[in-house]
């Protein structure tokens, strides 16, 4: 052990020159989108007013490999190759014979993986003459990830922030704003959704359902305006599969043959899928058995407890209806700290795998999250962001369990320094653990179209 890297480190030049595709490797073809009004599959032209048409290409390749742009890799080695890191003091305070190794996506400009995509997409808006990108964000980790790759093409950035966070959480409003980006409350006064929401809700502080109307109205509306997502659509499922390429190299350099078990948290699915979908084709051609291990809060359980059907991506039902595991549309999930992991339903290509049975899901308590998360911090040192601190209580609860030798591998998908306030509510005992009421998600649940 004396002589063995705690961090497995790549050169630049080792940085993945394609991203892995799944959509031909996978146990059945993906479901076709469906129009939201006529309920038929939709083609390119549909979506072509809201993104550029190299990546509504992406979103429908059958190619295994896609070429990254060389301008691309440029500015990924800002941040990339990111490091592998053997979690050898947090194996010695569980006491586990197991060895666990973390991706360490944290080390990005913004704190996460979300910048992977957000470059991605930025580039290829940028080729294609459009000038200005809207968005919607949450609590802010999507939108900085966007305005500072926005910035880096000299493309205009239009982020429509829910109001709730926009008002109590000042701190990543203050990042977007840095990196040039224009910041709304949502909804606002500067489009038809947001003029309406306003008049019949006076007050209203905003949901992210109402915030991914504003911003698709704005790129429809607007010739040299497109729109972007940062999970979810399976290119930017396919941009994240840097994270595994790399991971796949790094594991070889520390000497290990394969991973035993594979975990990572899921919001919409794509930090967890762009680190495991490399390893997937493994597991299905029988070469290797490796657990992928997929987790989710128990406040919002999609994966567990929604059932695989076809959905609307949106609470106002406007996008493509989607073949995914779902809580319906209408699910409105409690206030948990995790606001990454809050989205009603989950990557197609992921809920596929979880359908076939390919990867494990497991909902997760908060109290039980956030001890974790501060093990974490106390052996390995890094605070991590609430929604990875549900792949790191299951990577800890596997290495509890695990026999001698087994190799844990979990992807710390972003730091934790813009969510101190959930820490502090944290260590000052306010947390309490909440599981979404099965009454609810029936109820929830009757709001999914028949189709
Ligand atoms: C956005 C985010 C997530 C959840 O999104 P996915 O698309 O499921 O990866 C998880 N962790 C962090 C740190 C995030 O910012």
């Amino acid at each position: 052990m004396a002589d063995k890297d705690k961090k497995i480190i790549l050169r630049e030049g080792e940085i993945p020159k394609r991203w892995y595709n799944i959509a031909p490797d996978l146990p059945k073809p993906p479901a076709p989108p469906l129009h939201p009004g006529t309920k038929k599959p939709i083609g390119p032209a549909d979506l072509a007013p809201l993104f550029p048409m190299a990546l509504i290409k992406q979103e429908v390749s059958m190619e295994p490999w896609i070429e990254i742009p060389d301008e691309l890799i440029e500015i990924y080695k800002l941040w990339r190759p990111s490091p592998l890191v053997r979690a050898s003091n947090l194996e010695k305070a569980i006491g586990t014979k197991a060895r666990i190794y973390f991706k360490n996506e944290s080390v990005s400009p913004s704190g996460s993986h979300k910048p992977n995509t957000a470059v991605a997409q930025a580039y290829y808006n940028k080729q294609e003459g459009v000038k200005r990108i809207s968005t919607e964000t949450g609590a802010g980790q999507w939108g900085s990830a966007l305005s500072f790759a926005c910035n880096i093409f000299g493309l205009k950035c239009h982020v429509y922030m829910v109001k709730v966070s926009y008002e109590q959480k000042p701190y990543r409003r203050i990042l977007m704003q840095t990196y040039g980006a224009e910041v709304d409350a949502s909804p606002t006064m500067k489009t038809d959704a947001g003029r309406k929401i306003n008049q019949e809700l006076p007050g209203c502080l905003g949901s992210l359902g109402i915030a991914i109307s504003e911003a698709v109205e704005e790129a429809a509306k607007n010739e040299d305006t497109k729109y972007s997502l940062g999970s979810v659509l399976n290119h930017v499922l396919l941009h994240q599969t840097i994270v595994g390429l790399e991971t796949k190299e790094q594991l070889k350099l520390a000497g290990e043959k394969t991973p035993d078990i594979m975990i990572g948290c899921v919001g919409g699915g794509s930090n967890f899928a762009g680190f495991v979908f490399p390893f997937v084709k493994e597991k299905l051609s029988g070469k290797h058995d490796i657990r992928f291990i997929a987790t989710e809060p128990m406040a919002c359980p999609t994966l567990t407890k929604g059932p695989y059907v076809y959905d609307f991506g949106d609470t106002a039902g406007m996008t493509p209806l989607v073949l995914m595991h779902t809580l319906g549309h209408n699910f409105v999930p409690p206030g948990i700290h995790a606001g990454g992991l809050r989205y009603h339903g989950d990557a197609p290509l992921l809920s596929l795998l979880v359908n076939e049975k390919v990867v494990e899901p497991r909902a997760l308590h908060q109290t039980a999250c956030f001890e974790a998360g501060v093990l974490f911090a106390k052996t390995e040192g890094i605070l991590p962001a609430p929604e990875s601190n549900h792949a790191i209580r299951a990577a800890i609860d596997e290495a509890k369990m695990a026999r001698e030798g087994t190799v844990i591998v979990f992807n710390l998908s972003g730091h934790g320094h813009f969510d101190l306030a959930a820490y502090d509510a944290f260590l000052s005992g306010e947390i309490k653990d909440y599981e979404y009421p099965e009454a609810d998600i029936k109820k929830a649940l009757e709001s999914i179209p028949k189709v």
